[in-house]
C-alpha cells in the first residue's frame, strides 16, 4: 500500500515550563518522519501546538504569581523560537488559545452532545477549604492505588499510566497548599465512553501499525472496562464547556487538545486560502493520520480521541498510527525541573549545536523500553559516531578529491570486487534506512545511516588511496569515485535526522538544497565539480564531569538578573508621612509614603514587631516604586520598602542624609 498523504502530528506539549529533552522526543520523532515523507514526495502536513490550558499551567501560574495567559504567552513565544533552532519543520505550530481551535472545539462538542453521548451527573470532587476551590486533576496529588507511586495526580498516574479518579488517591492533598481536600458535590458533564467499547476494540485489534506498547495498553484498558469520562472542570482557564447548563465550567484539556490536530489543520489551510483543504487529510480515506506521543498519552490517542471522532457520526479518519516512545531518563533518574535533574532544550543549545542532540536523541530513542541519557553516551555519539566516523569519512573523501583531482569527481577505472561490494552496500543501506523509517524504527534507521559511513571508512582504509595515488593513480580515482557516492547518499539519508549537517554536505558537494529521497542512490557523475569541505563537527574534549559542570554553569548564569532587568527596577527615596496599625493583623503596618509623585503611596510592611509607629514617622527610606499593586489585608500595597534582615533582626535601608523624596537610587 502506497502512502500518499500524511498528516504528521506530535502531542501538544504543556508549556508551564520549557521542555526537557524527554518532552522533545515525540516532536523530534515527528520531525524526522515529516522530513522523510517530504523527501519521498508525499503530501505532508506537520502540525502541533502549545497546550496552554489545563491544571499544570494553572498550578505553575499560581506559583509564579502571574495569570495563566501571561505565563503561556511568554512560554509559547520562547518554545516557538527554540523549535526553530532545533530545526523542527512544523507547517503549523499554534496554541489551544487560537480562536480557530476554540470555535472548532465548541462546535465539535455541541455535535457530540446532540448525538447523545454527553450526560450530566452530580458527583463528589475534591475541594480545598483553604484555597476555596475545586481541585481538578493536577491540583490534587497523592499515592497511586495501583502502583503506589507517591506523586500520582487526580487524573492520572505518571508511573503506571493508569487514568485515576481523585477519590481513589491515597493521602490526597492539595498541590498548592498541601491541605487535605474535602469532597463536595458538583455537577459535571460526562462523555459516554462505554458506548464505543466494541468499535474501539475492533479498531485497535485491526490496526497493523500500532506499536506493541500502544496496542497492549489500549486493549487492556478496554478489557478492564471503559467508564464514562468527566469532560468538564470547575476552572475558568480553558475553553468554555458548550453544554446547556454548564456555564462557568471549562472542558477538561484532553477533550480539547487532541482536537487541536484537526483545528491546526483547518487553521493552516485557512491561512493558505484553501478553507476546505483540511478535509483532504481528515476525510479522504487514502490520507493517514500519524501521531507521535509519549507513553503517558496512549489512552487519549487510542481510546478517547478515536471515540470522540466516532461520536460525531461524520466519518473522520481515525489515527492510522500512534508511534509511542517510552521514557528517556537522565543519568538513571526521571527528569525533574524542581530537582534540577535533566537537560532543558534551551540549555542544550547553549552547550552544543542542535544536530549533536538530534542525533544522540534519535540514536538513543526509547522505542521498546526506557533508555538512559548519560554524558558518556553523549560523548560516544558525538565523538565517535559523528566526528570520527561520519565527519572524518566525509572530510577525508572530499579533501582528497580537492587535493588530487582538482575538485572533480574522478573517472573510475575497472571496478574490483571490493569496489562493487561497496557500491552495492550503498543500495543495501538505502533500502535498510527506508525500511526502518517506513516502519517507524527511527533508532535503527539512525544506526544504519552511521553504519554506511563506517563502511565507507573501512573501504578507504582498505583501499589506501593516499598510497595508490602514487603507485596506481587509476585505482585511487576509482576509490574516490566510489567514496564520493557514499557521501552523496549520506547527504540525503541524514536529512531527516541532522538536517543542518545534511545541508552542509550538499553544499560541499555543490548539490541543490532540495533533494528527493531516491536521489541518495543516483551516482554523482564523473567531472562533477565539488566545493571545499570544512570540518562538520568538533570533537568534545571534556570529561563527563566537566560536561555536567558546564550545564550547571549555564544554569547559574540563567538565574542571575541581567543588568537590563535590574535597571528596570525603580528605586526611590521616600519619606514616611503616615503610619497606622492594621486591625486584625499582628505584624503589619500601613505606611503612607511621599515618593515625590503627585500622590503619596501606600506600603503594607510586616514590621510592627520591630518599630513603633511614632519611631517611623518622618524617616527617609528606600522604596521600590514600580511593582504591581498587591492587596494585603484588604489594603492595596503600591510600593515596597527595603530592609536588611538577619535572623530576627531588621534594619530599614535609609539614605545616609536626608534627600528630597523621589530622588532615584542608582
Ligand atoms: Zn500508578
Ligand atoms: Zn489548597
Amino acid at each position: 500500500m502506497k502512502l500518499e498523504r500524511v498528516l504528521v502530528t506530535s502531542a501538544w506539549p504543556y508549556i508551564q515550563h520549557i521542555l526537557h529533552l524527554g518532552n522533545l522526543l515525540p516532536i523530534l520523532s515527528a520531525d524526522v518522519m515529516a522530513r522523510y515523507y517530504r523527501l519521498k514526495g508525499y503530501d505532508v502536513l506537520f502540525v502541533s501546538g502549545s497546550d496552554v490550558h489545563g491544571t499544570p499551567i494553572e498550578v505553575e501560574a499560581v506559583r509564579q504569581g502571574i495569570s495563566p495567559k501571561e505565563l503561556t504567552e511568554k512560554n509559547h513565544e520562547r518554545v516557538v523560537d527554540l523549535f526553530k533552532k532545533w530545526m523542527i519543520s512544523f507547517d503549523n505550530y499554534t496554541t489551544t488559545e487560537s480562536p480557530v481551535h476554540k470555535e472548532f472545539v465548541m462546535n465539535f462538542h455541541r455535535k457530540v452532545a446532540e448525538n447523545g453521548y454527553v450526560f450530566s451527573q452530580e458527583s463528589e470532587l475534591p475541594y480545598c477549604p483553604k484555597c476555596k476551590r475545586f481541585l481538578p486533576d493536577r491540583f490534587v496529588e497523592g499515592e497511586c492505588p495501583y502502583c503506589g507511586y507517591k506523586g500520582a495526580r487526580g487524573d492520572q498516574c505518571e508511573q503506571c499510566g493508569r487514568l485515576l479518579d481523585p477519590t481513589k488517591l491515597i493521602n490526597a492533598h492539595c498541590s498548592i497548599c498541601g491541605s487535605q481536600p474535602l469532597f463536595r458535590k458538583t455537577l459535571h458533564w460526562y462523555f459516554d465512553l462505554p458506548k464505543f467499547a466494541d468499535q474501539l476494540r475492533e479498531y485497535i485489534a485491526n490496526n497493523k501499525q500500532f506499536p506493541d506498547n500502544a496496542r497492549n495498553f489500549s486493549l487492556k484498558f478496554i478489557e478492564e472496562g471503559l467508564k464514562p469520562r468527566p469532560m468538564t472542570r470547575d476552572s475558568d482557564w480553558g475553553i468554555p464547556a458548550p453544554f446547556p447548563g454548564a456555564e462557568g465550567k471549562t472542558l477538561y484539556v484532553w477533550f480539547e487538545n487532541v482536537l487541536g490536530y484537526i483545528s491546526a489543520t483547518i487553521e493552516y489551510f485557512k491561512r493558505h486560502g484553501d478553507p476546505d483543504g483540511w478535509r483532504r487529510f481528515w476525510f479522504d480515506k487514502d490520507a493517514k493520520i500519524l501521531c507521535f506521543i509519549g507513553k503517558d498519552n496512549i489512552p487519549f490517542h487510542t481510546i478517547i480521541f478515536p471515540a470522540l471522532l466516532l461520536a460525531t457520526h461524520e466519518d473522520y479518519n481515525l489515527p492510522w498510527n500512534v508511534s509511542t516512545n517510552e521514557w528517556l531518563n537522565f543519568e538513571g533518574q526521571k527528569s525533574s525541573k524542581s530537582r534540577k535533574i535533566g537537560i532543558w532544550i534551551d540549555e542544550a543549545l547553549k552547550m552544543f549545536p542542535a544536530d549533536y542532540w538530534r542525533y544522540t536523541l534519535m540514536a538513543n530513542r526509547p522505542e521498546t523500553s526506557d533508555t538512559n541519557f548519560t554524558w558518556k553516551i553523549f560523548l560516544e555519539k558525538v565523538n565517535s559516531d559523528l566526528n570520527d566516523t561520519l565527519g572524518n569519512f566525509i572530510h577525508r573523501t572530499l579533501t582528497f578529491i580537492n587535493n588530487y583531482f582538482d575538485g572533480e569527481v574522478p573517472k573510475p577505472g575497472r571496478l574490483d570486487k571490493i569496489d562493487r561490494e561497496m557500491l552495492n552496500a550503498i543500495n543495501e543501506y538505502f533500502r535498510r534506512v527506508d525500511g526502518c523509517l517506513s516502519g517507524f524504527h527511527i533508532q535503527a534507521a539512525t544506526k544504519n545511516v552511521i553504519d554506511l559511513a563506517r563502511e565507507g571508512n573501512r573501504y578507504l582504509n582498505e583501499k589506501k588511496p593516499w598510497k595508490t595515488i602514487k603507485l596506481d593513480p587509476q585505482s585511487a580515482a576509482t576509490t574516490l569515485y566510489v567514496s564520493v557516492q557514499i557521501v552523496k547518499a549520506l547527504s540525503v539519508l541524514l536529512e531527516p535526522f541532522i538536517p543542518s549537517t545534511a545541508r552542509k554536505i550538499r553544499e560541499f558537494l555543490n548539490l541543490p538544497g532540495k533533494m528527493q529521497w531516491e536521489d541518495a542512490i543516483v551516482p554523482l557523475e564523473e567531472g562533477h565539480k565539488i566545493g571545499k569541505a570544512k570540518p562538520l563537527f568538533e570533537k568534545i574534549n571534556l570529561s563527563e564531569e566537566e560536561l555536567q559542570e558546564m550545564l550547571e554553569e549555564i544554569r547559574a548564569l540563567e538565574e542571575k538578573v541581567s543588568f537590563e532587568e535590574f535597571s528596570r527596577i525603580d528605586m526611590r527615596v521616600g519619606r514616611i508621612i503616615g503610619v497606622e496599625r492594621i486591625p486584625r493583623s499582628k505584624n503589619l503596618l500601613k505606611l503612607t509614603i511621599d515618593v515625590g509623585m503627585a500622590d503619596p503611596k501606600v506600603a503594607v510592611a510586616g514590621i510592627s514587631k520591630y518599630y513603633r509607629p511614632e519611631e517611623l514617622l518622618n524617616r527617609h527610606i528606600i522604596v521600590v516604586a514600580n511593582l504591581k499593586p498587591k492587596k494585603i489585608f484588604g489594603i492595596e500595597s503600591e510600593v515596597m520598602i527595603l530592609a536588611a534582615q538577619h535572623d530576627d533582626e531588621i534594619a530599614l535601608i535609609q539614605p545616609e542624609k536626608p534627600i528630597r523624596p523621589g530622588s532615584r537610587v542608582r
